[in-house]
């Protein structure tokens, strides 16, 4: 690793702290570095509050202000050049006057998009743009999704027995184990909304809520004979909503996958086998496998869209 990508490196783990409270901003962490010291640090812990360059400035020491002249800022995403709930940090960054600033990826978001990038290179400033570019765009893919697709990020998540199966002759299946569970809640929290099926729904009347985890509940959707996909998804976009899970039965998630309407697959598979019952969805061709963890006798295997 080269050293401006170890410092984007800290950037990165500084950000994903503002999973909880960031949204519907992106999560973003910064490093201010004079003399191979890190001299300041921070990241965007609450929207509508500062962002992750006014942090990194704010925590910079008196006796280290003198540094800022020689000192490079690291920071995951491009800084911003809007006036928002707060005042642009390109602005803030000129003001600061560091001597090179470096960027993990450019802001999707239309009111920036380079802009900020722009306004600092013209003060004289070097701006480095693209260090760790997919990590940062990864971490953010939620908000990238929604952006630039102008939808949201849309996880089909579902459990199935060690034959495929998930369900007992149409009868719910407690596939999940303990720590499953957890997880299970820990996504809910850290997504906008979740939706199930109008059969899920009538059948099972699941909760859909946060109870093995702390944070906000998730938007409860369901999707019904009467809401074709696309218009729902397109109210979703409407309503700010930048992530989406879906667990519904099969025909649900068929309908997802058949209208290439999925950024990310969770299959979850129990130890349990059942001899009659409804199969899981088929998955897609074109998935590439994320990540396969085990827990306990269950694994979840979660998968993206392969590269074309
Ligand atoms: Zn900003």
């Amino acid at each position: 690793m080269s050293e401006d990508e170890i410092y984007m490196q800290r950037c990165l783990q500084l950000a994903a702290n503002g999973i909880q409270g960031a949204r519907p901003n992106p999560m973003v962490g910064a490093v201010i570095v004079a003399n191979n010291r890190t001299i300041g640090e921070g990241y965007h812990v609450r929207c509508g509050q500062g962002h992750a360059e006014v942090n990194a400035f704010a925590s910079v020491k008196p006796e280290d202000e003198a540094l800022l002249k020689d000192a490079t800022i690291y920071v995951s995403l491009e800084p911003c050049s809007h006036y928002g709930k707060t005042p642009p940090c390109a602005d803030l960054i000129i003001k600061k006057g560091v001597k090179r600033v470096v960027v993990g990826c450019i802001d999707p978001f239309a009111e920036v998009q380079g802009r900020g990038v722009e306004k600092i290179r013209q003060t004289g400033i070097e701006v480095t743009v693209g260090v760790l570019e997919k990590e940062c765009q990864w971490l953010n893919r939620r908000f990238f999704t929604y952006h630039s697709k102008h939808r949201p990020y849309i996880i089909l998540k579902w459990a199935q027995t060690a034959n495929g199966f998930i369900d007992n002759q149409g009868k719910a299946l407690q596939i999940s184990n303990e720590q499953t569970q957890m997880l299970s809640h820990q996504l809910r929290a850290e997504e906008d909304a979740i939706l199930v099926g109008h059969t899920t729904e009538s059948r099972e009347h699941p909760q859909l809520t946060v109870r093995h985890w702390v944070g906000p509940n998730p938007k409860r959707v369901v999707l019904t004979h009467q809401r074709p996909l696309q218009q729902l998804i397109d109210d979703l976009y409407q309503q700010g909503i930048q992530s989406l899970i879906v667990e519904g039965g099969r025909q649900t998630h068929e309908s997802f996958i058949e209208a290439g309407l999925w950024d990310e697959i969770r299959v979850e598979t129990g130890a349990m086998t059942v001899s009659e019952g409804t199969l899981a969805p088929q998955l897609p061709t074109n998935v590439s496998l994320l990540s396969s963890e085990v827990y306990g006798d269950n694994n979840i295997k979660r998968y993206i869209k392969a590269l074309e």
